[in-house]
């Protein structure tokens, strides 16, 4: 027999229990990726359908970041340099120029999870947040 009160307990334990699963996927960062896709999907007004596309596409894939040379402007350093850089985050290559005064944009990258994995395997990777690709 089943009373409202009843009711409520269960549907209080499954909303418990649904959010207990997602704040282990948030430790284990399962859902970063999806979180950064809707935020960036907000940002560039993309259509719901668009965004869920995306997020398909992304789900086997990490998102790193990667300084890009300007074919016009950017020196040889910089072409060189960037070639061979894969950065965690944004802020670690701002820190990891070229050289002083290296303004060349940071941009996302997806690469995916198994690429992500063999490349930041080498000792220290994840620590330094970047890995040279010349010393894998
Ligand atoms: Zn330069
Ligand atoms: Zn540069």
């Amino acid at each position: 027999m089943s009373t409202p009160t009843d009711k409520s307990t269960e549907t209080a334990t499954a909303a418990s229990h649904t959010r207990r699963t997602f704040l282990q996927r948030l430790a284990l960062g399962s859902v970063t990726a999806s979180a950064a896709i809707a935020g960036a999907a907000a940002l560039q007004g993309a259509r719901p359908a668009d965004a869920a596309r995306e997020q398909k596409e992304h789900r086997r894939s990490v998102k790193v970041f990667r300084l890009r040379s300007r074919k016009t402007v950017a020196c040889r350093a910089c072409q060189l340099h960037h070639r061979h850089f894969v950065f965690l985050t944004r802020k670690v290559a701002r820190h990891h120029r070229a050289h002083p005064g290296c303004d060349c944009p940071i941009t996302p990258q997806w690469i995916k999870r198994h690429t992500f994995k063999r490349l930041f395997a080498s000792s220290g990777a994840m620590e330094n947040g970047f890995v040279d690709l010349r010393k894998l």
